[in-house]
């Protein structure tokens, strides 16, 4: 009985982390969309908006997985930067998603 109440605790527990690590996950992704969306292409003075900002993000979230997949035995480091192209002039930039800058 006390065994089956204290695993209880701990499925409650951690999944409460689950959730609260999920939830900050995508709330920094966010912030980070919207801070590129309204950064300026270096080249043209265009700004990016935000249909390419969720493209930079997702297209990186993408060769990241395809990354693991092709080598799911390895420990990988993609670094924290999306590549961007500005839609405009086609200059391809970095935005630091840790910092929420282009770099
Ligand atoms: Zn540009």
């Amino acid at each position: 009985m006390l065994i089956n109440f204290a695993f209880g605790i701990f499925l409650s527990l951690f999944a409460g982390f689950i959730f609260f690590i999920s939830v900050s996950t995508s709330v920094q992704g966010r912030r980070s969309i919207e801070a590129l969306s309204g950064c300026q292409c270096p080249a043209c003075g265009a700004i990016y908006e935000l249909q390419v900002a969720r493209n930079a993000r997702e297209n990186f979230l993408a060769r990241c997985g395809e990354a693991r997949r092709a080598q799911p035995h390895m420990k990988l480091n993609f670094g924290h930067r999306w590549p961007v192209v500005c839609s405009y002039c086609g200059k391809r930039s970095s935005f630091d998603f840790y910092a929420n800058k282009l770099g």
